[in-house]
């Protein structure tokens, strides 16, 4: 007789071509398979579709997928027909006759997978229907939609727990690629997949290069970046605001590159266009805010760029991870600035979600900043968040091929502690490094900051030198930038130790590097 198992390598090769299984699929649809439930953490490209796919087609009925991205359903889906497979979606692209073919199929046993948003899983007249179908499984994708502290977080998510109570012979498997302990501890609670066999897929990356620097001008250094590694790929460059992602493709087109911007001021039709573009044409770069990127699917990326630091690492992770889907070298690039880590935080502080939300916030917003100032291995650290032990420094990120120098800058910091303090805690970076190089301004001089004795005190280093001393030293927690008063400096706790010299403690920090443009391999 044959196995389940003999069915599934059957499947995976005579319907999807492939010969092998990867990691744990084997197990995960073999656990699908005998009915049980199944919590699966994958990196963006690990393969996840097909282990609800391939138990869809041995299991008698039709699976139910749930995911949040409608763009991506007719893709999914026209794939699977080109397959032979029996697929079918559900959402409001479809007009009033075409739902009802689809319903007609559904409720015939004609369709073997039936894709659907959460919220119109939820419906009454949709329960309904499927009260009266057989399922042979629900498949939630994207499952931690159902995180209130992540970046995609839907209601409608928190809800699919009823799934459990209502049709409880039918097995469920969760998906999603964010894998952090306390992501993974909620959506075992919210969707009551106490039961589950979890598989937990390795997060590591290999083929991508990580490079993070500090940079003075962004876009300079972007098109060093492009022009030493990609002057004819394909990739996407993440800005923080809708008006830099214009400003960007624009420039960027100046400069002869083919550049398309992306974000939610535009209008759906020009965002779907550029899309297609972006998938279908060779070389062509997007330009785009966080919006653009969940669930898109082109496997030659070459490049990931951003212009600005990303709120925290689960985003860094997954942005960064639509570069080099097909498993060839391709690079994670980021640049960032002293504003930027200002910004963040005071984005978190000014916000009016809840204390215990904001602390959560701005602990993720530090791990992120950790990873930009880290002098040992990125990939280390990276997997070091998603709880993943590497055990050697990985040989392909910025710091392990080319280790960034330090030096002891604990003069430096009680210079600028000091000036920060008998400024009076009242102004912003630029301010106090006006003071320190001695710049006489109207402002300084009539503040009298001109008499001060930090007055000119640090003529030894560049405006440029001093922005990225006082990032550090924020990264670092000896300075924060106030939300009241938009980003005025403040010492911490641990300034006064250094600043009263009353400590034996030095202060390393990174030498400002070149930005990272090229990614020479060690021999
Ligand atoms: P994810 O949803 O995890 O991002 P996909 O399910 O889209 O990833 O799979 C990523 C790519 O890997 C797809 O092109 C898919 O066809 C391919 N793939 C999946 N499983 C295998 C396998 N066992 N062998 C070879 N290729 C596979
Ligand atoms: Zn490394």
């Amino acid at each position: 007789m044959q196995t389940s198992t003999d069915q599934a390598r059957h499947i995976l090769k005579a319907t999807f071509g492939y010969d092998d299984f990867r990691h744990h699929q084997a197990d995960i649809i073999d656990a699908l398979i005998n009915g049980q439930d199944v919590l699966t953490l994958m990196p963006t490209g690990g393969g996840k579709s097909i282990c609800y796919q391939i138990p869809a087609l041995i299991r008698s009925g039709t699976a139910i997928v749930i995911s949040p991205l409608i763009a991506l359903m007719q893709d999914q889906v026209d794939a699977l027909k080109q397959l032979g497979v029996s697929a079918a979606f559900l959402n409001s692209t479809l007009n009033a006759g075409e739902q009802r073919e689809v319903e007609d199929k559904l409720r015939s046993g004609q369709l073997d997978l039936l894709y659907m948003a959460p919220e119109r899983l939820l419906n009454h007249q949709m329960l309904n229907m499927l009260d009266r179908c057989k399922i042979s499984l629900f498949a939630i994708d994207e499952a931690h939609c159902v995180s209130q502290w992540g970046h995609d977080f839907r209601k409608e998510y928190q809800q699919l727990s009823m799934l459990h109570e209502r049709y409880p012979e039918v097995p469920r498997i969760a998906l999603t690629a964010t894998a952090d302990a306390r992501t993974r501890g909620e959506i075992i609670h919210q969707l009551a997949l106490h039961q589950a066999g979890i598989f937990v897929n390795s997060f590591d990356r290999p083929n991508i290069h990580y490079a993070i620097s500090e940079a003075g001008n962004g876009r300079d250094a972007l098109w060093h970046f492009l022009s030493d590694n990609h002057a004819n790929d394909a990739g996407i460059v993440y800005c923080l605001s809708r008006k830099n992602v214009e400003a960007t493709a624009e420039w960027l087109n100046e400069k002869g590159r083919t550049a398309l911007p992306y974000h939610a001021g535009l209008a759906q039709e020009v965002r779907s266009r550029h899309q297609q573009r972006f998938l279908r044409e060779d070389g062509l770069i997007i330009v785009a805010t966080i919006a653009f990127g969940m669930g898109i699917d082109k496997p030659d990326v070459r490049f990931v760029a951003h212009m600005n630091l990303p709120k925290n690492i689960e985003s860094y992770y997954q942005e960064t991870g639509r570069a080099g889907r097909d498993g060839l070298p391709s690079d994670a690039w980021m640049s960032y600035g002293l504003q930027d880590v200002i910004n963040l935080r005071l984005f978190i502080e000014k916000s009016d979600a809840d204390e215990q939300f904001k602390r959560v916030m701005l602990q993720k917003t530090d791990a992120m900043l950790g990873l930009c100032e880290l002098t040992g291995c990125r990939r280390q650290a990276l997997l070091a968040y998603f709880d993943e032990t590497l055990a050697e420094p990985c040989g392909n990120c910025d710091n392990c091929l080319s280790p960034p120098e330090t030096w002891d800058a604990t003069i430096a910091a009680q210079k600028v502690l000091s000036c920060v303090y008998r400024t009076g805690e009242r102004f912003g970076a630029q301010y106090v490094i006006d003071v320190l190089t001695g710049k006489s301004s109207e402002r300084i001089k009539h503040n009298d900051h001109d008499k001060l004795s930090t007055f000119a005190i640090g003529g030894e280093h560049s405006g440029a030198e001093w922005r990225g001393i006082f990032r550090q030293l924020i990264a670092h927690g000896y300075l924060v930038a106030d939300a009241e008063g938009y980003g005025v400096l403040k010492l911490t706790q641990k300034a006064w130790p250094l600043l009263k010299r009353d400590c034996a403690e030095s202060v390393r920090l990174r030498r400002l590097s070149k930005p990272a443009s090229t990614r020479t391999k060690k021999t």
